[in-house]
């Protein structure tokens, strides 16, 4: 063990990790990083098909926004939105989001991060109802196996069972209803008849609960920690049908898939969802800052606008200067180099066919994408989709093969899950499906 990793072992506690394991094994430590490849103290490149935690979606060498932290830094450091004040970055990233963001949409609040976002939200749209007189309508529907962070609210929204039962920590009036995974859980052929489906049970949820008692729905347009789950195409049209006849907020946590990462600027563009509130972090700077925001429909402001209370709620980094002025060069620069328009045209579609090629290989059942994200299930058994048993572990394995190879990808249960960077080249995405192919070659021989 280097003196690196015992420090760490010694002293350090990471998130979502089993200490014991974690510290008899050691951490690996990443030094640094150049495009979309990481590198360990050993000096291993490791292509990282994860974009951090998926965020880094212009990569780790992008000056510009390396230029606009450094500047903003030197300017004015930190300050405030609280008591009537505000500084330029604020006030132009606020301006920005307007534009780039859904139409409609054109007041934000800042966070520092996504888990902030849904915190804000629970409030906000309790806070919208009680203005109009509704204080009944508090409930939030959101869906079991969905990721919205993990402060008590984030992960009392979210629907990890194991989150859940570890802490004790679900919040009241929040109530889960079941996911659209048709690889998973859908039991015939007609994965559209199965998003309808699971798409009413909304309603039903809203009809047993009452509409007087439900404030709003959450959901991410595209499960991302839940195993990169694309819903039916049936799914965002009968969720949005049901929200607009019983008068729910629609909130889409688009902490994920915002900032292009489907192929189009928010991916409540990809799924014709017309959201009321909108939560954004993570690629919102390529996650060279921490920061977070959450849009909100102008209706919905404008009750906010002018309601007589003060909203009492904030975070001491609301709106950070150095976060941004990352963020107006991030949107700058992805603008200045066409990222959207090169997604659609050329890198979405050889993505798509590049990964769908690893269903060729005998432990993958499905190779799914969407954008920029993608998604194959291990089985042992690809006609019935029959799984290898939990204790082997096989996601686990497969990762550690692919980090040997040098290959960044995350393993879901037996689902392995990827998302990289919006700058990936053609050659880099051969180079990625190329390594993973090798890791599965390598998975099967151990088994
Ligand atoms: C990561 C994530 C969050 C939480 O964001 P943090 O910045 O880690 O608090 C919330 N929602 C979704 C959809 C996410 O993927």
């Amino acid at each position: 063990m280097s003196e690196l990793v015992q420090y760490d072992a010694e002293h350090c506690f990471h998130p979502f990790s089993n200490y014991h394991n974690l510290n008899t094994k050691g951490s690996r430590i990443i030094e640094k990083a150049e495009g979309i490849y990481i590198y360990d103290e050993n000096g291993h490149e490791i292509l990282d098909a994860m974009s951090g935690l998926w965020c880094v979606n212009l990569g780790y060498s992008c000056q510009p926004l390396i230029d606009a932290a450094t500047e903003q830094l030197g300017k004015l450091p930190y300050y405030n939105l609280f008591f009537q004040t505000s500084h330029p970055p604020a006030a132009k990233l606020a301006k920005l989001l307007s534009e780039v963001t859904p139409d409609g949409m054109n007041h934000v609040f800042f966070t520092g991060s996504g888990s902030e976002c849904n915190d804000t939200v629970i409030r906000m749209v309790r806070y919208y109802w009680t203005n109009l007189g509704k204080n009944n309508k508090k409930t939030i529907i959101a869906r079991k196996n969905a990721y919205h962070g993990s402060t008590i609210a984030g992960a009392s929204l979210g629907g990890m069972e194991y989150m859940h039962k570890q802490t004790g920590c679900v919040i009241p009036d929040i109530v889960h209803i079941d996911q659209p995974y048709a690889f998973g859980e859908c039991e015939g052929d007609d994965i559209e008849a199965f998003g309808l489906e699971r798409a009413r049970q909304l309603e039903e949820k809203i009809l047993e609960l009452g509409e007087d008692n439900v404030a709003a729905f959450i959901a991410e347009p595209i499960q991302g920690a839940g195993g990169v789950i694309i819903p039916p195409e049936s799914y965002w049209p009968e969720i949005q049908r049901i929200c607009d006849k019983y008068e729910i907020l629609l909130i889409a946590d688009e902490v994920i898939c915002g900032f292009g990462r489907t192929g189009e600027w928010f991916a409540s563009e990809t799924y014709n969802i017309r959201p009321d509130l909108l939560c954004m972090a993570k690629g919102i700077t390529s996650g060279y800052l921490p920061l977070g925001g959450v849009m909100v429909r102008d209706n919905i402001a404008e009750v906010l606008n002018a309601a007589d209370s003060e909203f009492a709620h904030g975070f001491t980094y609301s709106g950070h200067p150095a976060a941004c002025a990352v963020a107006i060069a991030n949107i700058e620069e992805m603008k200045a180099r066409n990222i959207i328009p090169k997604l659609k045209e050329s890198i979405v579609p050889y993505f798509a066919d590049k990964w769908k090629e690893l269903e060729q290989h005998p432990l993958v059942a499905e190779a799914r994408s969407k954008g920029m994200v993608g998604a194959i299930e291990i089985v042992r058994d690809k006609t019935s989709g029959e799984r290898y048993d939990k204790n082997l572990e096989v996601g686990m394995q497969c990762r550690e093969h692919c980090i040997e190879n040098g290959l960044i990808m995350r393993a879901v249960g037996d689902t392995m899950i990827v998302s990289p960077p919006l700058i990936i080249t053609k050659d880099e995405i051969d180079l990625l499906v190329e390594r993973a192919k090798l890791a599965l070659d390598k998975t099967l021989t151990n088994l």
